[in-house]
């Protein structure tokens, strides 16, 4: 299974001047190329993926430049305009009235294919160096994993893109194993059936101030002025700085549950949703619900890769269930404290529903559970936290 992983590159002035010199030899190539196999077309012949290949090295005598981009570069730029080729007749045979293939402006334009070689990747700098381009830093803000097949590199807008291509193989799940339930915590992140507390992620508060500032100086500068582009830009970029933080966050958590449990169970929020619907939810909830959202889908996607099995509970009773006599012991959001008036356990309100996430998700009978001293994490640690460093021992 090949798997994409796209980091954000920050190529220097001289590296996007090359870039951008790089994009445009690829679209004279695929432009020239689509041309003249429109012509042959037209002429009663027909030109083949091998014919126009050939062609390109007599295409580098007429176009130097050319001759400054890694060769499997352009192999790939004719690769990919027979696959456009081959697509369109596809559309064709299926009976849609379809136009030519379009010749391709400069804004549409936009990636360099490097297959198989001429990149070298450095994890441990966050550095890429592409053949005839030179090393262009990126940040990795979750490694990949797997043999790299390719990369790609890709401008949107002004901003530059890197896209590891590497093959995975999906490994087989093991039932056996460490379990863990994990429940969306009242006044933190999430708190597990291990006695671990996550601290809520509080970066836009944090940032508060500065976007704030920022918002205003786009308000103060005149419309259509370069000072309020300037500003605009300014915004934009602690914006996305707060939105990769978080989303490192949510990455490196999840990644630290795949590789301690072998199965993770948490609520299925499909039917949570249905069943709170009908209350009041503040804003700040909300946006927790949005981050825990992510988080499940993390979890989802690195548990499926890592062979750990995901499985959701139906969330009735979580939270009201004694995890230690079965009993249903009501209690309403304020309630922090789980506190049994029929066999006497007292437990934090979210462990003690993350306790039961975890019995009805391995189906296991109940059985009494020990009351343990909560592990609180802060973000910090989980930020910290090195890729090699072995997961944190239960309980
Ligand atoms: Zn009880």
């Amino acid at each position: 299974m090949i798997v994409s992983y796209k980091y954000r590159a920050y190529p220097d002035a001289a590296g996007e001047a090359r870039l951008h010199e790089a994009l445009d030899t690829c679209r004279w190539l695929y432009n020239t190329l689509l041309e003249e196999c429109n012509t042959a077309r037209e002429n009663g012949s027909s030109l083949t993926m091998q014919k126009t290949q050939a062609r390109i090295v007599t295409l580098k005598e007429e176009h130097p430049a050319l001759k400054d981009v890694y060769s499997k570069v352009l192999q790939m730029v004719n690769y990919t305009l027979w696959s456009n080729i081959r697509a369109l007749s596809e559309t064709k045979k299926n009976g849609r009235k379809i136009g030519k293939l379009r010749f391709k402006s400069a804004a549409r334009y936009r990636t360099l294919n490097y297959n198989q070689s001429g990149f070298t990747i450095d994890c441990e700098g966050e550095f890429i160096t592409f053949s005839k381009i030179g090393t262009i830093p990126f940040s990795m803000h979750r490694p990949y994993s797997g043999e790299v097949k390719g990369v790609l590199i890709t401008r949107s807008g002004d901003e530059w893109y890197v896209i590891i291509q590497a093959d995975q193989e999906v490994a087989a799940p093991r039932r056996e194993g460490r379990s863990v339930g994990i429940d969306v915590g009242l006044n933190s992140f999430a708190v597990d059936s291990d006695g671990r507390v996550i601290a809520n992620p509080r970066f836009s508060e944090r940032s508060r101030a500065r976007m704030k500032k920022l918002q205003q100086r786009v308000a103060r500068k005149q419309r259509g002025s370069k000072n309020r582009e300037n500003a605009k830009k300014k915004l934009e970029k602690a914006y996305a700085h707060i939105t990769n933080q978080k989303n490192d966050f949510l990455h490196k958590l999840s990644r630290r549950y795949v590789a301690a449990y072998a199965t993770i169970c948490v609520e299925d929020l499909n039917v949570k949703y249905l069943k709170e619907n009908g209350k009041s939810r503040g804003l700040r909830r909300s946006i927790h619900d949005a981050s825990w959202g992510r988080f499940l889908a993390f979890l989802s996607y690195k548990a499926e890769s890592a062979g750990t099995e995901f499985i959701r509970v139906d969330p009735r009773d979580t939270t009201q269930m004694c995890s230690n006599c079965g009993r249903i012991v009501k209690k309403d959001l304020s309630v922090r404290v789980h506190e049994c008036p029929y066999c006497g356990f007292v437990a934090d309100r979210d462990y003690n529903a993350a306790v039961n996430i975890h019995r009805v998700g391995m189906e296991q009978p109940l059985e009494p559970v020990e009351r343990i001293p909560l592990h609180h994490i802060s973000v910090m640690q989980v930020l910290s936290m090195k890729q090699e460093a072995p997961p944190e021992s239960a309980g």
